[in-house]
């Protein structure tokens, strides 16, 4: 079982010609994890610092600034196990080489210190900068990251003989609606119960079996990962005004919960656990 993600080295092996390389979203990110968040000053810098503050204060908060800059902060535990993980995306035609992911002697620092520079000189109204500048002051050199956003296109089978690929190594995807660590994981649940339902004695039936109970929904969060993230990242005013009037409604009519309690308590959940199948 190839488990091995995005850049598996089973998938080229078994896929033949049906692999391709990862497919470079035209965005990065420089990613950070401050482990004692609970001892920041009690403000953040604008935008709006008080509210922000009051929000990350939540044990479980999520907030996703989108413009002019792409900043997400995730929040999350109490007290000292307090911890802030926030990521800046930004769209550049290049991605940063495998060795610039994990920056040695704080090269990574310099990079995203440039990018706050550079910024300041372009957009001096964007006041997320100073937001970015107390994060990454904030944050070790241990916890800060710099890479590419990647997904795979979709393929026709994921097994051949006894040997499959799941998780990213099968499908990864774009971020934007936070389910590959999901896919992965209900891909195991599947997978054993596909090899159940065949008494573990027919594999390459229980394999088939799995390709084809997953791979719809696989392919339906890919795709709509894509979809969400071209949406997020909109740059002209026509674009930004109707990315706006999405969310807005989206959040106001609850779109989001609907669809996740649509997608898993009526589509993978169903039928375990006693949950039932929406009609
Ligand atoms: C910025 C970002 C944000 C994300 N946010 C979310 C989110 O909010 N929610 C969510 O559900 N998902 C999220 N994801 C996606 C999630 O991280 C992946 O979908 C998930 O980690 C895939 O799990 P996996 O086990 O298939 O692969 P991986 O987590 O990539 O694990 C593969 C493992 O295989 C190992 N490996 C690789 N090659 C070999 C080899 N040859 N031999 C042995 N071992 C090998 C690797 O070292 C690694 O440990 C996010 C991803 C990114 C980049």
């Amino acid at each position: 079982m190839g488990a091995d993600g995005i850049n598996s080295t089973l998938a080229p092996l078994l896929l033949g010609e049906a692999m391709d390389p990862p497919l470079y979203s035209g965005y990065s990110i420089f990613f950070g994890v401050i482990d004692d968040f609970h001892k920041r000053p009690q403000t953040l810098p604008p935008p709006d610092a008080t509210r922000l503050a009051d929000m990350l204060d939540h044990p479980a908060a999520i907030i996703q600034v989108l413009s002019p800059t792409k900043l997400f902060l995730v929040a999350g535990g109490a007290g000292a196990e307090k911890k802030l993980v926030w990521k800046l995306g930004y769209p550049t035609p290049t991605p940063p080489q495998r060795k610039e992911w994990v920056g040695a002697e704080g090269a990574v620092r310099k990079e995203l210190q440039a990018y706050l520079d550079k910024k300041r000189e372009t957009d001096k109204a964007d006041a997320t900068l100073p937001v970015i500048q107390s994060l990454l002051d904030r944050t070790s050199d241990a916890r800060l990251l710099h890479f590419g956003l990647f997904s795979r296109g979709h393929k026709p089978f994921w097994h051949k003989g006894r040997v499959i690929l799941i998780g990213d190594a099968a499908h990864a995807t774009l971020p934007h609606v936070g389910q590959g660590a999901n896919m992965a994981l209900e891909d195991g649940i599947v997978l054993a119960d596909c090899l159940e339902e065949q008494g573990f004695r027919h594999v390459e039936a229980a394999l088939a079996s799995f390709y084809a109970q997953r791979q719809e929904r696989t392919k339906r969060i890919v795709d709509s990962s894509k979809a969400i993230g071209w949406l997020l990242d909109a740059q002209t005013p026509v674009g930004v005004w109707l990315r706006n009037a999405v969310l807005e409604s989206a959040m106001k009519m609850d779109w989001y919960m609907k669809f996740a309690e649509k997608e898993v308590i009526g589509g993978f959940m169903a039928g375990r656990d006693g949950v039932k199948k929406e009609e």
